[in-house]
């Protein structure tokens, strides 16, 4: 399997029908890490050629896969799974060289790979049709679940390998071959799986890998009449032109995008354990995850103490080598994201916010790596640029809020629908705050808890489909309908007329 000393200034081909490929095009993209703000290694830049190619192993693939008995799949999926544990540390190392991400929290992340893999594996033979009562005599009516064919995989780089596996685990276990198009900042860790895909046993041409530009590579493979389903994971702008090239020749589509989700505090919340889920529900991954609690409402009660331990958490965090054990925040992957940063925080301010803590690239020390420091901002209105839009970095915005009712118009006034949190003790609060607040996950004390055997998923510009639980396996599959007639006598009178009715 590709590992940092191997993958280390050279040029990695595309992964289709089992192999390495050169691509077509002979061009090559460099791919930097962000620690040191340098290139590492080159992937392909891949054209409408390549793509096209991909495809077409995807789809000769699609007919033998789909034929694989269920329980047989799942035994490869499970074996896939294991193999990603066996090389969780080489994993985990690729992908803090390529997005900067802390390897202790990718160790831990890769660990549940392995089990979210052999969660599918299970339920590969479990996904049953159902028998219909029907108005017809020696009529049987049932169900059955198929696989979709060709479905293609768009990848962030925020969280590469997590984003592909809740799309390739339950798509792979009910029967459809895939295209992935990682994003060109971090294509390494897909390329890896595609040597522990064939070591698993997969069929060449199961899983394949085109690597390249967004509106190259990523829009050939949308615009492909053979791509069944595209499952997409990245910003709420790219999506929509994902689903315009969907609809042309009617794929589906699985939309995971952007969000600005309120995480929200009320008097009478669990003090000590309302902080650390905000500071977490910003700064963890550097506030590079989609479900960051970026809009921080807490309850006038307790808002100067409850600022006052926001920021001096803030202030404690420690940044560096995300590869170091006492590190707790690293840089930002991408080089045009810090920019984006600095923009709507200098706007931000320039609007009338105080800056808490942050609000700018570090000293000396990190000076050639891509840091931002941990942000917190106040004193802005709801329509400010940086608390309607979202940052994808470590930037939080504190907003004090009166009362219930208050809030939950504040928290439902955006465009996203992502998720949510809310800190209290009162049940019949929280209760209330799950059923108005509209959002595809609500976190009642807690923030970011996440469960492959959950169904998350956005609502508004945040997106449709869901990712894990048994939800995500019918997402990858489609219903057909059977009806068996095995009379064996002339249909009677009865009969006669209910089939004339219809
Ligand atoms: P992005 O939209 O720029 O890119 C995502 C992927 O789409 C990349 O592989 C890119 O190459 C590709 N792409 C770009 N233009 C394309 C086009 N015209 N056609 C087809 N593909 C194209 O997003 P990003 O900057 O890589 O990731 C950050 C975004 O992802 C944030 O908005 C974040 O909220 C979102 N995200 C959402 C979730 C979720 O589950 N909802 C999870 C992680 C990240």
């Amino acid at each position: 399997m590709l590992k940092i000393e191997t993958i280390q200034d050279q040029r990695l081909s595309n992964w289709v029908d089992g192999a390495w490929r050169e691509p077509a095009s002979k061009r090559w993209i460099p791919s930097f890490n962000p620690f040191t703000g340098q290139p590492w290694y080159s992937i392909a830049d891949s054209d409408t050629q390549d793509v096209q190619f991909a495809i077409d192993a995807a789809a000769r693939a699609s007919a033998l896969w789909r034929e694989v008995h269920a329980i047989e799949r799942g035994g490869m999926l499970r074996r896939l799974g294991q193999l990603i544990a066996d090389n969780a540390e080489a994993l985990a190392q690729l992908e803090v060289h390529d997005n900067g991400k802390l390897l202790r929290e990718m160790r831990a992340q890769i660990g549940v790979l392995a089990e979210q893999f052999d969660y599918f594996a299970g339920a590969a033979d479990k996904m049953e049709g159902s028998t219909i009562p029907i108005n017809r005599r020696d009529v049987l009516a049932y169900t059955v679940r198929e696989a979709l064919g060709v479905v293609g995989i768009i990848t962030p780089w925020n969280s590469p390998l997590y984003q592909l596996s809740w799309t390739l685990g339950p798509a792979l276990a009910m029967g459809n071959t895939v295209v992935v198009k990682p994003s060109e900042h971090t294509s390494a860790s897909a390329l890896a799986i595609g040597e522990l895909v064939a070591q698993a046993g997969i069929p060449a041409g199961v899983y394949n890998v085109v690597t390249g530009l967004g509106a190259t590579t990523g829009d050939a493979l949308t615009r492909d009449p053979r791509i069944a389903k595209i499952a997409f994971t990245g910003s709420t702008a790219t999506g929509r032109k994902v689903a315009h090239n969907a609809a042309d020749h009617f794929a589906q589509c699985n939309l995971e995008l952007g969000g600005k989700s309120p995480n929200c505090v009320f008097d009478d919340a669990p003090f000590e354990r309302a902080v650390n889920g905000v500071v977490a529900g910003i700064f963890a991954a550097g506030g590079q995850t989609c479900v960051a609690g970026s809009r921080i409402y807490v309850q006038k009660g307790i808002l100067s103490r409850f600022v006052d331990a926001l920021t001096a958490r803030a202030a404690a965090i420690r940044l560096g080598d995300p590869r170091a054990e006492e590190t707790q925040m690293g840089p930002v992957a991408v080089h045009d994201q810090l920019h984006k940063i600095g923009r709507m925080v200098k706007a931000a301010r320039q609007q009338g916010a105080q800056v808490l803590h942050g609000g700018k690239q570090p000293g000396a020390e990190l000076a050639q790596g891509w840091f931002y420091e941990p942000t917190l901002l106040t004193g802005l209105s709801q329509d400010a640029e940086i608390v309607q839009e979202e940052v994808f970095g470590p930037v939080g915005v504190v907003m004090p809020f009166e009362d219930e009712g208050e809030l939950i118009a504040l928290a439902n006034d955006t465009r996203y629908g992502l998720t949510a949190g809310v800190w209290t003790q009162d049940l019949d609060r929280a209760m209330q705050f799950a059923k108005r607040v509209e959002a595809g996950t609500i976190w009642v004390n807690t923030y970011r808890a996440a469960s492959f055997t959950t169904p998350m998923g956005g609502f508004k510009e945040s997106g449709y489909g869901k990712h894990y639980g048994l939800e995500s396996m019918r997402e990858y599959s489609r219903v057909k309908s059977v009806m068996v007639d095995y009379s064996r006598t002339t249909p009677d009178a009865f009969v006669m007329r209910v089939r004339e009715s219809i």
